[in-house]
């Protein structure tokens, strides 16, 4: 079959196979390629909205004993620059941010083996009862398997008590690529890739929406993309629990592994047969964060319809020196000026339009 065949058939929402994936990501010229993901995007979106989310990411501590050699972030434990928030600490943020209109909150960190469950039970069932209006779209599988090797049980039973504490949805971090050859290589003390989609399996089977990330651009190939993908695809088939697909590269500036940056064009290559391939994922979120807002508002025209968050205050992919942020204002504006209206959502894809800023009228 011809590319451009491949292209209308993928365009129409007909599912690729994995060599097919393979073909159209490295063969199919970018226009191409982000024409077929916009069409498939505006026939399963068949509007002008483009949401985002007011959110902020608080990075409770950087103590870590999973070492990710991509990771700029963290620091080994009893290291004189390790971290912990105290509740209060983590409180007031939640507090300035909900004072900005946020309605989701990331709380996220390193794998700290000194902080127990009890820590994370206190701090959610604080931050629900005191801000009943804000979801915590919390955690990572990371930090969910760390707090089961620390209490000795299964990660399962960590949902549950997290759940019960007030998390509300489980962020699809930690992900990078579901390839062990790769994670081998760039993580290799973390989950492995079935334990990863074990865990989203689980918290799915409890009613938490989830969303899956890929953080691409380190060490694996082209094929290994497509595998990630295929992974995603194949668990939503048998679940329908990711929200939203989220691709972002690797920043290498200050980490260990070091290599380069990917480009703006590989960037929409993701995107696009991203939205192509997972036929079953409904939304497809511009990672802003690394390639940047102007690329954030290009990404519109590539198969995303959400804008993902403001993310008032985020350190890792900060740390690894990517130095962009945005204000709604300025998320509003990228929007409009691709041709599209900002909506607000919150965690659930709920519309919430009454929360709009004047600039968008
Ligand atoms: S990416 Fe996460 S798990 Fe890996 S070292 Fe950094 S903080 Fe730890």
């Amino acid at each position: 079959m011809s590319i451009t065949d491949l292209l209308e058939r993928a365009a129409g929402g007909a599912r690729l196979s994995f060599d097919e994936g393979v073909r159209l990501y490295e063969e199919a010229p970018l226009h191409e390629l982000g024409a077929a993901a916009h069409a498939r995007r505006m026939s399963l979106f068949p509007t002008d909205d483009v949401t985002y989310v007011i959110d902020t990411t608080i990075n409770y501590t950087n103590v870590c004993n999973v070492h990710c050699t991509f990771c700029a972030f963290f620091r080994p434990e009893r290291h004189g620059e390790g971290y912990t928030m105290s509740h209060d600490d983590v409180v007031s943020r939640v507090k300035w941010a909900a004072d900005q209109g946020a309605t989701q909150i990331m709380i996220q960190g390193g794998v700290n083996p000194a902080l127990r469950l009890e820590w994370f039970e206190r701090l959610f069932r604080r931050v629900a009862l005191e801000f009943p209006s804000i979801d915590l779209h919390s955690l990572s599988v990371s930090e969910i398997v760390g707090l089961a090797t620390v209490e000795e049980t299964t990660t399962l039973e960590i949902l549950r008590r997290l759940r019960a504490a007030g998390m509300k949805s489980l962020p699809g971090a930690g992900a990078e690529i579901l390839v062990e050859r790769v994670r081998k290589r760039i993580s290799a003390r973390k989950v492995k890739p079935e334990q990863w989609l074990g865990v989203m399996r689980e918290a799915q089977s409890l009613g938490m929406p989830t969303t899956a990330t890929m953080m691409f651009g380190s060490i694996e190939t082209h094929a290994e993309r497509i595998a990630h993908l295929d992974a995603v695809r194949r668990l939503q088939d048998e679940t329908h629990g990711f929200t939203a697909f989220i691709p972002w590269y690797y920043v290498p500036f200050k980490t260990p592994l070091k290599g380069r940056e990917s480009t703006g064009l590989e960037y929409l290559r993701v995107l696009a047969i991203s939205r192509l391939y997972l036929d079953n994922v409904p939304h497809l979120q511009a990672s802003w964060l690394t390639p940047g807002l102007k690329m954030g508002q290009l990404a519109l025209l590539y198969g995303c319809d959400d804008m993902g968050g403001t993310i008032l205050e985020e350190r890792v992919v900060h740390d690894a020196g990517s130095t962009n942020e945005a204000t709604r204002k300025q998320l509003e504006e990228l929007i409009i000026g691709a041709g599209f209206r900002p909506v607000i959502r919150d965690t659930y894809w709920n519309l919430r339009p009454e929360m709009a800023l004047a600039t968008a009228g």
